[in-house]
């Protein structure tokens, strides 16, 4: 793998940057992998190189019907917190948020991961209420969190809003400092890289269409726009389309598919210092270091596959956010776009084995799985090296929606993220 350091850019610089070879190999698929990981986000990307980093796993395949990251990894609007309320959540967020922490060092690749603060906004008292649960319940959990007052939280991102004469006035906010973002294609790009260094194959335009199971019902193998590919294990990590490919195996997911879409405004000065979401009126908003604003919208309220989503969703957004910020009223959106979230019904994922031997899945993460992609994808490749969850994803099962055991995050997903 090219070391990626100062003296390395310089070096290059000197020859007019011509020396840099291509960052993963273009693959081609062999006849047959110890283990196949289907979806080549940053969840899948991720358990591949922790599957061959930590368990010597090598002989491995991500397979990705389009381009890697070209999912919703590359379509996210990069928030990444923890402040989730159960126990179980909270550590599993947590753990990811930790990870986040040394990712760009561990992988030689700079992800950008910015802790700028999640502020959380709370409009009426019932917010208030739940936000101070929220922070109660992380600290219990040792996750940082904080009540401010609606002038600290002006205080902390001075173009916030708070006049009492609007629709829905700030009271306060919840902020967990250690959240923020991070530079979204650069996750795929780093583990990626760091994979195929590894010896992993990263195969592009290669789509999942049937998965071969022998009379026991293990799988053997998996059939693909390239050709059939053997293998002995199938970990699926498809996000809006798991259930489409876990179909194949004859498995119908407690899921529901949905477009999520974001936006992004004309570039401008550094103006918004740290990430704020408002559940009640729906809106999210970050600045990217190029100065676009980056506007998260809701969910459409019908399920589809198409990437992209309702204009009249975007619009409740807008005026939400011009509401929150009046003065980015006469900025103009450059783009938007969507991508399709595999939302479960109590809004916690799935990381886990399935009936069928051979065969696991990580899904579920809805609208707020790229936070937890570092985490999720090392507890995936857990779960699919030992055959047996670690002890953070234990309890995220297909089975617990049969067994009652769920794990309400509604509140903490509302506005998604
Ligand atoms: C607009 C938007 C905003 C979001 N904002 C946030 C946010 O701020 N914070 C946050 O934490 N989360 C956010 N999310 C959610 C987050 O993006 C996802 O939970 C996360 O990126 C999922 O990662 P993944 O690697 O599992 O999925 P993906 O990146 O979608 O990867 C799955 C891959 O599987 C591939 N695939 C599917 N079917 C097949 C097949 N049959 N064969 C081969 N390949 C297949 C797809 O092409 C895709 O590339 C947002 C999502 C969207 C759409």
């Amino acid at each position: 793998m090219q070391h990626f350091s100062i003296l390395s850019l310089l070096r290059h610089g000197l020859r007019d940057h011509k020396g840099w070879r291509p960052q993963w190999r273009a693959a081609a698929p062999k006849p047959g992998y110890d283990a196949v990981i289907v979806g080549g986000g940053g969840h899948g990307l991720g358990a591949a190189f922790y599957l061959a980093r930590d368990y010597g796993l090598r002989n491995v395949a991500v397979l990705e019907k389009g381009w890697i990251g070209g999912g919703n990894t590359g379509r996210n609007t990069t928030i990444i917190r923890s402040n989730y309320l159960f126990d179980k959540s909270s550590s599993l967020y947590d753990h990811a948020v930790k990870l986040w922490d040394g990712l760009s060092q561990e992988l030689n690749y700079n992800v950008m991961y910015s802790r700028r603060g999640v502020l959380m906004l709370a409009h009426n008292v019932h917010d208030v209420q739940v936000f101070k649960r929220h922070v109660h319940a992380n600290r219990l959990n040792g996750v940082d969190n904080e009540w401010l007052t609606a002038e600290q939280a002006k205080a902390f991102c001075p173009p916030l809003n708070i006049s009492p004469d609007v629709r829905y006035p700030i009271l306060g906010a919840a902020l967990q400092r250690r959240g923020g973002t991070a530079r979204h294609d650069a996750v795929a790009w780093g583990y990626a890289r760091a994979a195929d260094a590894l010896g992993v194959d990263i195969i592009e335009n290669c789509e999942v269409t049937g998965i071969d199971r022998d009379i026991s019902g293990k799988v053997t193998g998996v059939q693909t726009s390239r050709g059939p590919i053997a293998c002995g294990k199938i970990g699926v990590s498809a996000a809006g389309n798991s259930s489409v490919v876990m179909n194949m195996a004859g498995l119908r997911l407690p899921l529901e598919s949905f477009p999520l879409q974001a936006l992004v405004s004309e570039p401008v000065k550094p103006v918004v210092p740290c990430v704020v979401m408002s559940n009640t009126i729906h809106a999210y908003v970050s600045q990217s270091d190029k100065g676009e604003l980056v506007i998260g919208a809701g969910t459409d309220i019908y399920t589809s596959y198409t990437q992209r989503g309702g204009l009249h969703i975007a619009q409740h957004t807008l005026e939400a956010i011009c509401e929150i910020f009046p003065q980015f009223r006469r900025l103009r959106m450059l783009r938007n776009w969507g991508g399709i979230v595999d939302v479960t019904p109590d809004r916690s994922p799935i990381i886990a084995r399935t009936p069928v031997p051979g065969l696991y899945v990580n899904c579920g993460w809805g609208t707020g799985g790229f936070k937890a992609t570092p985490g999720a994808a090392q507890l995936f490749a857990h779960t699919i090296a030992t055959d047996a969850p670690h002890a953070l994803n234990a309890p995220f099962t297909i089975e617990r929606f049969r067994d009652g055991y769920l794990i309400d995050e509604a509140a903490a997903a509302a506005v998604a993220h």
